[in-house]
């Protein structure tokens, strides 16, 4: 993908500070950092998002995050971590190559928040039957 960051990225055409690579995947320091130690591991292969990541790159690519996320809690001396993915624009997804956020946590009011905020009730049941029917 020509105009793709990441593509950039994984080519060496941008620099940047790398945490991980191998010859599928590539992880590094996301450039407008959450909190200290945040990462971003992204598939070589150029797909969307995690909805167009085949199968097998996806299970890999848990076991890496896995991997990251252990190392930066030991070394930085977090408390827990957010291994997130924002899949499309109304999710916050703003780089469409697919990539994994790693979120090293050090306090529930450092700089990342996640709400759950409460929306309009509807009856779980309801909810339920149109997923499943
Ligand atoms: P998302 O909003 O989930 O698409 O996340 C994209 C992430 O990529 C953001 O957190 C950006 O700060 C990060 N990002 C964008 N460009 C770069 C770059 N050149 N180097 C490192 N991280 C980047
Ligand atoms: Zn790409």
């Amino acid at each position: 993908m020509n105009n793709c960051i990441f593509c950039k990225i994984i080519n060496k055409e941008i620099p940047s500070n790398i945490v991980y690579e191998d010859d599928k995947f590539l992880a590094f320091l996301d450039i407008a950092k959450a909190t200290n130690g945040h990462t971003i591991l992204i598939p070589k292969k150029h797909v969307k998002n995690v909805l167009e990541c085949d199968d097998e790159t996806l299970g890999e690519m848990m076991i890496i995050a896995k991997k990251i996320a252990t190392n930066l809690i030991n070394k930085l001396g977090a408390e827990g971590c957010n291994i997130l993915t924002n899949c499309n624009e109304v999710a916050g997804q703003t780089c469409f190559h697919f990539h994994i956020h790693i979120i090293p946590r050090y306090d529930a009011k450092d700089a990342l928040e996640i709400n759950f905020n409460e929306s309009k009730k509807q009856e779980l049941s309801e909810v339920l039957h149109t997923i499943l029917e």
